[in-house]
């Protein structure tokens, strides 16, 4: 007997990403592939269900925070391009190549101190454009060059970062257009000075929804293709039609009889203004369901009716205020995070707790099991 659904789960829709691939594709220019953004346990959803149907709809792409999400990746079966977004150790070389992943370099010593392993390594080089996080400097030509000319680092790619693609304001869009030009202005000196081009990308989600227009060989697309935006009702210049992917579901264990003037919960924080019913769902924080949504900040969808958190919402725990659903009872599910009507948006409760969708999301791997649904295709 399975018990997956008993107290709390995820639940992936396969068809739902499907769609969200097929979104994402029908705006990419020609020659322009996915590379799908699958860090995190794929944010949250499963990296390595997600990876192989992902796979099955013909994505060969993917990119990972840390080499160990790559293994992982390879370990479940997973063809095609995997490349490594962050910081691995150098002596690490030797599994890059076993596993066959394609490391980013994150600057020019980085790049020289893998070449001193004597290991050939696959890389995409990394260039800092003005997000000043990873990256060797845009202006540094000759040391971009000189990786090309490294022994044992074959470079197949080179990517840059947006760091505010997310915003329609002027500023913010021509701090953009400066980041794309002086990466445009490099590969071009690159060129000129007859190195062959390796596979170039710029843009992350909002890099595509609000730059459709830039020219790539991959569009590395996180957020968006598990069907969310990082806020609600954000403008953005494309606009795909998104269906989100993950629901976070719990079970009524019990309800409880409050009279009106007791409390509940840690620190006493409700109190029932009125004889109270409420519901007992055995999920809280330690499963990534945010604290921050304590007394009514959350809401959770019970049999059509969108309920109240009350009080704090614990690790293990939480209550939910069902008077004004009287049929509620013991075994009723309870959803969450929804995927459309059927309960709350993960960027509306991430916006409730002054976070984003990435960071709701991402932490919700952590012991909840996911149901993969309607998955035959
Ligand atoms: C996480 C990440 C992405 C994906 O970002 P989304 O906004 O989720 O699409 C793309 N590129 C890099 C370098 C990243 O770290």
């Amino acid at each position: 007997m399975k018990h997956d659904t008993d107290r709390a789960w995820i639940e992936v829709s396969i068809s739902h990403l499907r769609h969200n691939v097929q979104q994402i594709q029908k705006v990419l220019p020609p020659g322009c592939e996915l590379m799908a953004v699958v860090k995190t346990g794929a944010y949250g959803h499963g990296a390595a269900e997600i990876s192989v149907h992902l796979n099955n709809m013909g994505v060969t792409a993917f990119a990972v925070a840390v080499i160990e999400e790559g293994i992982r990746l390879r370990e479940a079966g997973v063809r095609g391009e995997i490349l490594v977004l962050g910081y691995t150790d150098v002596r690490r070389a030797k599994e890059l190549c076993r596993y066959d992943l394609m490391q980013t370099v994150i600057d020019s010593d980085y790049a020289e101190k893998l070449n001193r392993q004597g290991i050939p390594v696959k890389v995409h080089i990394k260039i800092d454009t003005g997000m000043h996080r990873l990256g060797i400097p845009v202006e540094d030509v000759s040391g971009v060059r000189a990786v090309f000319a490294m022994e044992y680092i074959r470079v197949c790619g080179m990517y840059t970062h947006l760091c505010c693609a997310d915003s329609r304001a002027a500023e913010d869009i021509s701090f953009t257009q400066k980041q794309t030009a002086c990466f445009y202005s490099l590969t071009d000196a690159l060129a000129k000075s007859g190195i062959t081009l390796p596979k170039l990308h710029i843009q992350s989600s909002y890099g595509l929804l609000n730059y459709p227009e830039l020219s790539c060989d991959y569009v590395r697309a996180g957020i968006a293709l598990y069907g969310v935006h990082s806020f609600p009702g954000d403008d953005t210049k494309l606009k795909l039609d998104l269906q989100p992917v993950l629901s976070l579901k719990s079970r009524i264990v019990l309800i409880r009889f409050l009279k009106k003037g007791s409390s509940a919960g840690y620190g006493r924080a409700f109190t029932a203004s009125r004889d109270s019913r409420i519901a007992i769902l055995p999920a809280g924080y330690g499963d990534g369901y945010p604290r921050s949504l304590s007394c009514e900040k959350g809401r959770v969808n019970i049999r059509g009716h969108q309920v109240p958190v009350i009080g704090r919402i614990c690790m293990d725990q939480m209550a939910v205020d069902v008077t004004d659903v009287p049929d509620a009872a013991a075994g009723d599910t309870a959803v969450l995070i929804g995927t459309g009507e059927d309960g709350p948006l993960a960027p509306d409760l991430a916006d409730a707790c002054g976070s984003i969708s990435n960071e709701l999301l991402s932490r919700m791997g952590a012991r909840l099991p996911v149901i993969v649904k309607d998955d035959e295709y």
